[in-house]
C-alpha cells in the first residue's frame, strides 16, 4: 500500500531553517517519498518561500477563525515530496526568522499565527485536497502539536503522532488567546493543555496525539524525569507505552568530507591526516587564529541559548588561556552569550576566534578543520553536529546527555581496545567540565589513540535509512490500528 503522509511542521530546509527541526524535515519526507509513500510537507508561507518552489501552484483555500488562506503546492528542485505552503501574507510573509521579527523579538501573536496553522492543518487533512487525503498526520514540535488535538475530535480521522524535537519549547498562550483560537473549552483542562495557569499548545498534543516520538531513545527517557521534563515528565510517564526514541539520521551526502563542495580540501578515511591539515590551516586563517599545525583546535557551531552550554565555555576561559588549545566558535543568539564570547576573544588573540551569526559555510569548515568538537549542552535531544563532527574525523566532546549519548562511544580503556571509541563524555555543563573535557582530549591527541577514534568516527553509518525504517513501522501499526 502506498501510504499517505502529511508532515506538518514550522521548518524545513533547504527553505527555512533556525535549528535541527528544519534537518529532520529536510530529510525524513524524502527518503520516505523515495522508499514510495505519497509524502506532502505542510509549512507556513514565509516570506521568499513561495518563490523558492518549482511550479508552485495554488490548490485550495480555506478559511479559518475568519482569515482566508491559500494552499500553494510545489516542489523543491529534484525532489520528490511535494511541499504545501499555507499562505497568509499578513501571518506569514514577515521580516526575521519563522517566530522572531528583525530585531529578535518574538513576534506577538506566534500563538495566534501557529494556533490558525495547525487547524488549518487539521482541516485539509480532514477533507483532502484534490482528492490526497493523509492516512497519517505527522506533527513536529509546539506549533503543529494542536492539528492532532484537532483531529482526535472526530471519529474518522487519520492516524496521528506527534514528534517532540525539543520538550523546552512549548507554545503557551493565556486565556485570550485560547478562546479566541476558538479552542474546545474541554482544552482547557490540566488532563489536556492547562498548563499552570496557560494553555500548552506543545501539552495538548501530547495528551492528544496517537502516538509521540523524539528524537533519540536517550532523551525520550530523560523527559520523564523531573530533571529534564520541564514540568511535563507527569504526562509524558502517562504516555510511556505510546512514546517512542528514534534517532535523528543526518544528510550524508551534505555533510561528506570527501564530496563536500563547501570545502576547498575534501578528504575521506585514507587521506584524514592530511586533509584536516590543510582545513585546519584553512581555519585558522579564516579566524584569524595563530597558524600551529600542533595545538588542539577545538570548534564549535551552536544556537547561544542556555540549553547548549555556551556560558560554560565562556566561564572555563582559565581552561583555554593555560592549555595548548585554540578555540573556533560560530553561533548567535542571546545578547549575553555574545557579549561573553567576544569577551573571551577579546581576551585571548589569535587563540579563541568568534563568528557571530548563521553561515552555512563556515560551518562545514570548523567540522572539517577542528581536532575536535564541543557540546557542553545541559540537555540535548538529539544533536547533529555531534554526527557530522565523526563523519569529519572530529572527535566530538560532549556533555552525556540525551542524543550525544546515544551517538557518541566514550573513548574508555575497554573502548578503545576495541576500536569502539569515538568522542569523549563529561558529566557537567560548566567549566570543571569543559576543562576535564579538554584535558581528556589532550592526554589522547597525537597519540594513535586519536587517530583510532578518527577511524572509528568516520566509518559509523548516520544516514537516514535506520530512522526511516523506524518511523515506517511505528506508521504502519499507527494507519493499521
Ligand atoms: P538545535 O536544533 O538545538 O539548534 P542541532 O544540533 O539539532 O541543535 O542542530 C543544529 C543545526 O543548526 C546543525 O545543523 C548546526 O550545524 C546548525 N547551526 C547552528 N548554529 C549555526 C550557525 N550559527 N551557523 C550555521 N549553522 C548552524
Amino acid at each position: 500500500m502506498r501510504r499517505k503522509i502529511l508532515h506538518v511542521a514550522s521548518e524545513c530546509f533547504p527553505l527555512v531553517k533556525t535549528g535541527g527541526l528544519a534537518d529532520v524535515l529536510g530529510a525524513l519526507p524524502e527518503a520516505q517519498a523515495r522508499a514510495g509513500d505519497s509524502v506532502r510537507v505542510l509549512l507556513p508561507a514565509y516570506r521568499g518561500l513561495p518563490e523558492r518552489l518549482q511550479a508552485a501552484k495554488p490548490v485550495a483555500e480555506l478559511e479559518v477563525r475568519g482569515q482566508p488562506f491559500r494552499l500553494l503546492e510545489g516542489r523543491l528542485p529534484g525532489a520528490e515530496a511535494v511541499v504545501w505552503l499555507l499562505d497568509c501574507p499578513p501571518l506569514y510573509a514577515r521580516d526575521g526568522d519563522p517566530y522572531h521579527d528583525g530585531q529578535g523579538q518574538a513576534h506577538w501573536d506566534n500563538g495566534w499565527r501557529f494556533g490558525c496553522f495547525a487547524e488549518a492543518a487539521a482541516r485539509l487533512a480532514l477533507q483532502g485536497v484534490e482528492g490526497w487525503k493523509p492516512d497519517l498526520l505527522h506533527a513536529h514540535d509546539w506549533q503543529a502539536a494542536l492539528a492532532p488535538a484537532w483531529l482526535a475530535e472526530q471519529a474518522i480521522r487519520p492516524a496521528t503522532l506527534l514528534t517532540i524535537h525539543n520538550l523546552a519549547y512549548q507554545g503557551c498562550v493565556g486565556h485570550g488567546d485560547f478562546e479566541a483560537l476558538g479552542l474546545p473549552a474541554h482544552w482547557w483542562h490540566v488532563d489536556i493543555g492547562e498548563f499552570w495557569g496557560s494553555f500548552s499548545f506543545l501539552k495538548a498534543g501530547i495528551a492528544s496525539a496517537d502516538a509521540l516520538t523524539t528524537v533519540s531513545p536517550q532523551y525520550a527517557r530523560e523527559i520523564q524525569t523531573p530533571e529534564f521534563g520541564q514540568a511535563l515528565d507527569d504526562r509524558l510517564r502517562r504516555r510511556s507505552e505510546a512514546l517512542h526514541g528514534i534517532l535523528n539520521g543526518i544528510d550524508d551526502e551534505l555533510w561528506d568530507p570527501a564530496r563536500d563542495r563547501l570545502l576547498t580540501t575534501r578528504y575521506d578515511r585514507r587521506s584524514v591526516a592530511a586533509g584536516k591539515a590543510a582545513n585546519k590551516a584553512a581555519l585558522q586563517t579564516e579566524m584569524g587564529l595563530e597558524a600551529d599545525p600542533s595545538v588542539l583546535l577545538v570548534g564549535i557551531v551552536s544556537r547561544f541559548a542556555g540549553q547548549k552550554g555556551i556560558d560554560a565555555v565562556i566561564d572555563a576561559a582559565e581552561a583555554w588561556a593555560g592549555l595548548p588549545v585554540q578555540l573556533a566558535v560560530l553561533g548567535a543568539g542571546e545578547s549575553g552569550i555574545e557579549q561573553g564570547m567576544r569577551a573571551l576573544e577579546t581576551s585571548l588573540p589569535g587563540r579563541v576566534g568568534l563568528r557571530l551569526g548563521y553561515d552555512e559555510r563556515l560551518a562545514h569548515w570548523i567540522e572539517a578543520g577542528s581536532d575536535a568538537f564541543l557540546m557542553p549542552s545541559r540537555f540535548e535531544p538529539c544533536g547533529l553536529n555531534q554526527m557530522y563532527s565523526q563523519r569529519y574525523g572530529t572527535v566530538p566532546l560532549v556533555r552525556a546527555v540525551g542524543g550525544l549519548v546515544d551517538t557518541v562511544v566514550d573513548a574508555t580503556p575497554a573502548t578503545l581496545a576495541e576500536g569502539r571509541a569515538t568522542g569523549i563524555h563529561f558529566g557537567h555543563s560548566d567549566a570543571g567540565g569543559v576543562r576535564h573535557a579538554l584535558e581528556r582530549a589532550l592526554a589522547l591527541y597525537g597519540t594513535p589513540d586519536w587517530a583510532r577514534l578518527q577511524q572509528a568516527g568516520m566509518a559509523r553509518d548516520f544516514s537516514w535509512g535506520q530512522a526511516a525504517q523506524a518511523y515506517a513501522a511505528l506508521y504502519r501499526q499507527l494507519i493499521g490500528r
